[in-house]
């Protein structure tokens, strides 16, 4: 841009209302709008358009980060040809996002290495590409982020501070024994997110065990009420990918030699 005092004020006039991308690609518009004998409107459309653009990329990175997810855990690198069809047309119907504004829970169930983690946190990917904000954390580790919050007399700061997240994946639900003040801190979590906010989980654990999470069966019962409410359930009956993808090498070796 040439340095004209008009240049100069627009460029501090840029800056000051923060928009970057403007900035970016100001000299180049005006250079090519000029040329192409650009009506002001569609110019100025265009400019603003890629402020807009440039600030959504920026937001879904922003939430891409702050969700924790393992972002190798995605779409493109999950192999959708292990799900039956039905299963298929249930994550293809989660990717919408609509049982976020519903608030419904995803639970997804089955063997160690079936996908679970990966499968959530596949479809969690594509919600936060769609401007929704979610959390990622294992069942160990949010048990001991608000055990550590009801010492310090924070709990309800820290269960307040999940409610800017449309949904809280909970890996691996019951992976470890929980003791009763462990277990209560978790149950207080799913009640307050209850008809509130989603929980995507996961759990090897078929819900006939979850005694073992919440010990005495009145809370075990009222828990699983509370998730189950609204719920989508996954039911991964698959075998181990890792083990299959193992022995799929091992045979291809041994066709090799033959
Ligand atoms: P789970 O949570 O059920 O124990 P994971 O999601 O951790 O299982 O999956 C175990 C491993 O196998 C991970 O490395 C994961 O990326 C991979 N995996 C599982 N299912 C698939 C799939 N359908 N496509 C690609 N990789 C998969
Ligand atoms: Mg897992």
């Amino acid at each position: 841009m040439n340095s004209t005092p008009s240049n100069k004020r627009l460029k501090k006039l840029i800056k000051d209302l923060s928009l970057s991308m403007v900035n970016e690609i100001v000299e180049e518009s005006i250079v090519q709008a000029e040329k192409e004998n650009r009506g002001y409107d569609e110019f100025l459309c265009e400019l603003f358009e890629a402020e807009v653009v440039n600030r959504k990329n920026n937001r879904v990175q922003r939430f891409l980060r702050e969700s924790k997810i393992p972002l190798e855990k995605s779409l493109q690198t999950f192999d959708m040809e292990r799900l039956s069809l039905p299963l298929k047309r249930v994550v293809n119907s989660l990717i919408d996002g609509g049982f976020l504004s519903r608030k419904e829970n995803v639970l997804a169930f089955g063997k160690p290495g079936s996908g679970k983690t990966h499968l959530l946190c596949a479809i969690a990917q594509e919600l936060i590409y769609l401007g929704h904000r979610i959390y990622f954390t294992t069942g160990t580790a949010l048990v001991e982020m608000l055990l550590k919050a009801k010492k310090e007399l924070k709990l309800d700061n820290a269960l307040k501070k999940f409610s800017k997240y449309d949904a809280i994946i909970i890996d691996d639900i019951g992976y470890v024994k929980y003791n009763r003040e462990e277990m209560e801190v978790l149950f207080t979590l799913l009640s307050q997110r209850y008809e509130r906010g989603s929980i995507m989980l996961t759990s090897n654990l078929p819900f006939s065990k979850w005694e073992d999470i919440f010990k005495d069966s009145m809370t075990t019962a009222a828990a699983i009420d509370r998730l189950v409410h609204h719920s989508v359930i996954i039911e991964l009956n698959l075998n181990s990918y890792r083990m299959e993808v193992a022995q799929k090498r091992k045979n291809d070796v041994k066709n090799e030699v033959k």
